[in-house]
């Protein structure tokens, strides 16, 4: 078995868009510049905004904070995207999910300019996707692809089990996988919570992609020996014996099934680094594409 690392191939890329983006600096061109807005505490949402923004200042990309309290109204949300929207120093648009209740995330997502929306979430982007066009690749199923490629895991004619089917994970992961291209050219099958037969299909795969949210779902005993596995869950597990109070689990049970894998992403430091890779290449991509 060997570790699919996402911190080293995060790094990695990272590395490359900072070398980009300093050659832009002594080009004279526009410095790539992210808006991230977060909205409320929760405590998970709070690491992940902090982690991107560091990303960002660590490969010379700029990035403003907008922090609202978590009584914010909907409106409000969706003036402070129009100022950003209309902002010509602004290339990128993220808003980090979820939002409190009283906030519809559609509206929010397809208020964003598409031309700015670097996590892929707006339904034109969506679309292009679906298409295999030109426009911003959900950062997490990015990040994916960019693991595969970095590890040069052959992907073409392989079977494909994608665990989950939300918009913003499972459901682009199936695409990207099936397209013609780099870590594509899969046979792919999309299970959710009502798939019958569960266990039969990942049994199946070469590739399995889980991205339930729900802690060492997959066992042993539902892998085929020498799958490649990529783990996406992340859940906070109450642990007492922990300094935060909890642990990281992943969908998948590491310990017992990573003997029999070909290849397998760790815990944390698979897929999560691996989206923060894809956020910055897609600010990137999208200070190039609005300012060249
Ligand atoms: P989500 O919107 O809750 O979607 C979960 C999907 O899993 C749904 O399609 C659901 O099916 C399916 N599912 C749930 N229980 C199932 C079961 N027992 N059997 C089969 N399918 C089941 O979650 P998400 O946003 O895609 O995220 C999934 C996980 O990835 C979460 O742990 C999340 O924290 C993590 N995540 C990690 C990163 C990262 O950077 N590492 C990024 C994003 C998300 P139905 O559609 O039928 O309900």
């Amino acid at each position: 078995m060997q570790v699919l690392d996402g911190k080293k191939a995060g790094q990695a890329i990272r590395e490359e868009i900072r070398l980009q983006v300093a050659q832009r600096l002594t080009e004279g061109k526009k410095i790539p510049h992210l808006a991230a807005i977060l909205v409320g505490n929760n405590g998970a949402s709070t690491t992940y905004v902090g982690a991107k923004v560091k990303a960002c200042e660590e490969a010379g990309i700029r990035s403003t904070m907008h922090h609202f309290e978590s009584d914010l109204t909907e409106f409000q949300l969706l003036e402070k995207i129009r100022d950003l929207n209309n902002d010509p120093d602004i290339d990128g648009i993220l808003v980090q999910l979820p939002l409190p209740k009283q906030i519809r995330e559609e509206e929010v997502i397809r208020a964003i300019d598409p031309e700015k929306d670097v996590d892929g979430f707006h339904p034109i982007n969506q679309g292009l996707l679906m298409q295999g066009l030109p426009g911003f690749i959900p950062a997490t199923p990015y990040g994916i692809v960019l693991l595969l490629q970095h590890y040069k895991i052959e992907t073409t004619g392989k079977e494909a089990v994608v665990i989950g089917r939300s918009n913003i994970v499972g459901r682009p992961m199936s695409i990207l996988l099936s397209q013609p291209g780099p870590a594509g050219n899969c046979t792919v099958t999309l299970c959710h919570s009502k798939t019958q037969n569960l266990n039969e299909h990942i049994r199946r795969a070469d590739i399995v992609v889980a991205a339930l949210g729900q802690p060492e779902f997959v066992k042993a005993d539902m892998i085929k020996p020498g799958a490649v596995v990529i783990d996406v869950g992340i859940t906070r597990v109450d642990n007492p014996s922990k300094k935060s109070g909890f642990e990281l689990k992943g969908d998948v049970d590491f310990s017992n099934v990573s003997p029999l894998c070909s290849w397998i992403t760790p815990v944390p430091g698979g897929v999560g680094p691996m989206t923060i890779a894809a956020l910055l290449q897609n600010t990137l991509l999208a200070c190039v594409r609005r300012n060249n």
